[in-house]
């Protein structure tokens, strides 16, 4: 492509509204410029390392065996009154009317459309599982757009709905998928690093984030530095400041006629500072001990418990559900006993409530999908805190770090809450109607682009790894007014396409300076520059990194390149 007809306006000075490098760079090189508030147009050379990276999630998601499809953004206002949505997803949810007075709300994410497709033409076991997924603008009226592509609310997603008919079925697919995510990333060149999430709107249970680790992300991972542990700091757990000494600990553990205890006996017991009102809590007790208090009054708790969680999708948990997040059966959870007050649990129990389980001990009184802080708020509760660095790993296994993570992709389980709040049932081999097992799968193409922006720049620019770049090579005629330059920069031009390269010509009648400034910002890899020397057949080969600076004999170029 010749530069004189390119349209790619480079910024000199530094933009004042754009506080992060990717957001200044992108701007800067001419590959994105803002219509409103996170509201951007791609030029045509971010089009094109954005159509990359979209490609790169296209391939790893056809190799996992997801077909690509494309749904409306106009969503009917009923889809979304089936499954809840329209009241529950809040602001972050536009809408709008038609001429009719009809409502709509344009995608933020398509489950419900997506559920209402499989719903109307999927019967059968025999059709099932199956992937799909779409590459689409999303649309979030967020409450503070910033970082230009990092948080729009027009942004680029490749969003994935898998359909299964056994929970066996999903698991296979989820760790496909997984995988699929950190080929993407891997491919991406990004730093990046998979943490158990908080399942947040969406519903389900088993969800993992992929956090670019990155000083500017909103996100606070905690990771061990020894196991494979790392979480968002939102699902780690809570621990508290109280220390019980080894008296009380061997005291606690010597209890053995639990029930005749009170919890306002256990509380005053322990000499805890906490209400004597709330259901449960998770303290830190020691390296090796969680304790898990909970109010002795079942029901009480029950009806409190509900109140206080009733507004998010917190669930009563099935005995099926506890005995896998916790690891063992109800009423086994300790060396205390059944329906304790106080519960001590080693390590095994510390799955469970990473995963988001908190309740009595007893069936019935277990809630899954609780997360601390969004459920209820860490203030109501003296003196607990969160995991902090240098914590013991909540698996036992190290201590904790915490790094800065950007959410390039999201993949959870979502069951069957899609599928049961809009009927979405298949047979089964025995005739039987039950509800869809689905999972979702989310990356943010727009959001992922300007992550790796954040990772490969320098002072004068953009430094884009080969496969993402805009092209491959940038052929600059230092003077075009110079014959000899211009014939053989245009050589070099057709030869280099010949073999294949994407090569960009730098044929404007402008100044070496403008010239090398605006190759900087556009951070192609590789640089060939046409100078004094064509008259020898000599050009400069550069590369954008700086690895590579040096004189080559026109008939050596193509093997260099190679
Ligand atoms: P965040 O926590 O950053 O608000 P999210 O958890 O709300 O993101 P998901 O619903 O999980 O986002 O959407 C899937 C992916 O879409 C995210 O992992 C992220 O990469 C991308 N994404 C979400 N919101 C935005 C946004 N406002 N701008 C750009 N990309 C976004
Ligand atoms: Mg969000
Ligand atoms: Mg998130
Ligand atoms: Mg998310």
């Amino acid at each position: 492509m010749k530069q004189s007809i390119v349209y790619s306006p480079t910024l000199r000075e530094v933009p004042s509204d754009a506080d992060i490098k990717s957001h200044q760079l992108l701007l800067r090189a001419g590959f994105i410029r803002q219509n409103a508030s996170g509201i951007y147009s791609f030029l045509p050379l971010g089009n094109k390392v954005l159509q990359k990276v979209a490609n790169i999630v296209r391939e790893e998601m056809n190799n996992a065996g997801a077909m690509e499809m494309l749904m409306p953004s106009m969503q009917a206002q009923e889809l979304w009154e089936e499954s809840g949505r329209w009241d529950n997803f809040g602001p972050e949810l536009m809408r709008l009317r038609d001429r009719h007075g009809r409502g709509f709300a344009l995608g933020a994410t398509h489950e419900e459309v997506v559920t209402s497709i499989i719903r109307d033409e999927l019967k059968s076991y025999k059709k099932l599982p199956i992937t799909l997924y779409q590459v689409q603008s999303k649309f979030r009226d967020e409450k503070r757009p910033r970082f230009g592509l990092l948080r729009g609310r027009e942004f680029l997603m490749k969003d994935a709905y898998s359909f299964h008919a056994s929970q066996e079925s999903l698991d296979e697919v989820y760790d496909r998928l997984f995988t699929a995510y950190s080929n993407v990333f891997t491919r991406c060149g990004l730093n990046f690093r998979a943490v158990v999430a908080d399942s947040g709107a969406m519903g389900g249970k088993d969800t993992h984030e992929f956090m670019v680790l990155s000083d500017i992300g909103e996100d606070t991972i905690a990771f061990s530095n020894e196991s494979s542990y790392a979480a968002n700091i939102e699902m780690a757990p809570v621990v508290a400041n109280y220390e019980p000494s080894d008296e009380k600990l061997e005291e606690v553990q010597k209890v053995e006629t639990p029930n005749q205890k009170t919890i306002d006996e256990v509380i005053e017991f322990l000499n805890l500072p906490i209400e004597k009102s709330i259901k449960s809590i998770i303290f830190k007790a020691d390296e090796s001990f969680v304790l898990v208090l909970a109010r002795g009054d079942h029901e009480i708790n029950d009806i409190k418990l509900k109140n206080y969680l009733g507004a998010h999708s917190v669930e009563l948990a099935s005995k099926e559900e506890v005995k896998e997040l916790m690891n063992c059966e109800i009423g086994s959870l300790g060396p205390i006993g059944v329906k304790s007050d106080l519960l001590v649990l080693a390590d095994n129990a510390i799955k469970g409530i990473v995963n988001g389980c908190c309740g009595a001990n007893e069936e019935g009184y277990h809630y899954i999908n609780v997360t601390v802080n969004r459920d209820y708020d860490v203030k109501d509760f003296v003196d607990l805190r969160f995991i902090q660095e240098g914590d013991l790993s909540p698996d036992g296994k190290g201590t904790i770090s915490f790094a800065k993570g950007i959410e390039v992709g999201h993949v959870f389980k979502l069951g069957t809450k899609y599928s049961e709040s809009m009927n979405a049932t298949f047979l089964d081999e025995n005739g039987k109607s039950n509800p869809i097992i689905m999972g979702c799968y989310g990356i943010g193409v727009s959001r992922t682009l300007a992550a790796i922006v954040e990772q490969y720049n320098d002072e004068k620019g953009i430094v884009w790894p080969k496969n993402l770049a805009p092209f491959d090579v940038h052929v600059i005629t230092v003077n075009t007014k110079n014959e000899e330059q211009v014939n053989l920069a245009d050589d070099i031009y057709k030869t280099l396409k010949e073999i294949g390269q994407d090569v960009l010509l730098d044929d404007r009648n402008e100044r070496v300076g403008v010239k090398f400034a605006d190759a900087d910002l556009f951070g192609i890899p590789v640089r060939v520059v046409v100078g004094k020397k064509a008259a020898e057949g000599i050009v400069e080969l550069k590369t954008r990194d700086g690895q590579v600076s040096k004189e080559v004999e026109i008939s050596n170029l193509v093997n260099e390149i190679n």
